[in-house]
């Protein structure tokens, strides 16, 4: 579903990525841990054309990004990401959040959309809160409808940049169970997280990021109880 092959990306003649090499398989929940400013950020921001490769190549879903032919809001219909900021629409409803990319940039009609909309409000346990306005939800709430928000979009990966960093402790659980729900229903998922409980329980792989490189990557059994990096487990020290 992704294949990255030596990505390499700078900022003003900094580099950041230094040769990036990785595959997600389709249904992998593959969980990118590590020290902040590693590169987390830009490597997910990489994958869906938020950021431009300095060189490299990166393929997601069938469509290649490092081709200037490839149409980067096509693929974007193709890549959910949800991010630290929900960044909802403020002056629409939870409804209207959800429908505005299905109608503007599918041209989903207004029933079908909403039909859509209703459906994954269900499924991120928030039914009733379709006229609300995101200032009345909570954090985690917010953090929900995001996730709708993206799914609705029929997305075949979706990449999560530190989804619950920015909640109360007391809202990231709510936000971690619907991310799981949607790893078991077979979702491909990349996701960025200090949460190792979900690395662990919902993770098929860990991949441990320091200073532009992966430095190592494995089973969360291998990644959590064997590291082999030193510098793996010198932030596994901190963290754990
Ligand atoms: P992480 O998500 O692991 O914390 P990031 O990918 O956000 O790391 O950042 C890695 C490094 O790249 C940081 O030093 C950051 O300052 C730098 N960086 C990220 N985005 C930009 C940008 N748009 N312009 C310049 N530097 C950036
Ligand atoms: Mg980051």
């Amino acid at each position: 579903m992704i294949n990255v092959k030596d990505l390499h990306k700078s900022f003003d003649h900094h580099e950041i990525l230094k040769g990036i090499t990785n595959h997600v398989e389709e249904k992998e929940v593959v969980v990118v841990i590590g020290p902040s400013g590693s590169g987390k950020s830009t490597f997910l921001r990489c994958l869906n054309g938020l950021e431009v490769a300095s060189s490299g190549e990166i393929e997601v879903a069938g469509m290649s990004l490092t081709d200037p032919k490839t149409n980067i809001h096509q693929l974007r219909q193709h890549v959910g990401m949800v991010f630290q900021q929900f960044n909802l629409f403020k002056h629409l409803t939870i409804l209207e959040n959800i429908t505005i990319g299905p109608r503007k940039v599918k041209k989903m009609s207004l029933e079908d959309s909403n039909r859509k909309a209703r459906e994954l409000l269900a499924k991120v346990g928030l039914s009733g809160k379709e006229d609300s306005y995101p200032d009345q939800l909570s954090g985690g709430q917010q953090q929900r409808v995001a996730i709708a928000r993206a799914l609705a979009m029929g997305p075949e990966v979706m990449l999560f940049d530190e989804p619950t960093s920015a909640l109360d402790p007391e809202m990231v659980g709510e936000v971690l169970q619907v991310m799981k729900a949607l790893a078991v229903e077979g979702m491909t998922m990349v996701v960025v997280t200090h949460e190792m409980g979900f690395a662990r329980e919902v993770g098929d792989r860990v991949i441990f990021m320091d200073d532009g490189y992966i430095v190592e990557e494995g089973s969360p059994q291998d990644i959590f109880t064997n590291p082999q990096m030193d510098r793996t487990k010198n932030f596994l020290a901190k963290v754990l």
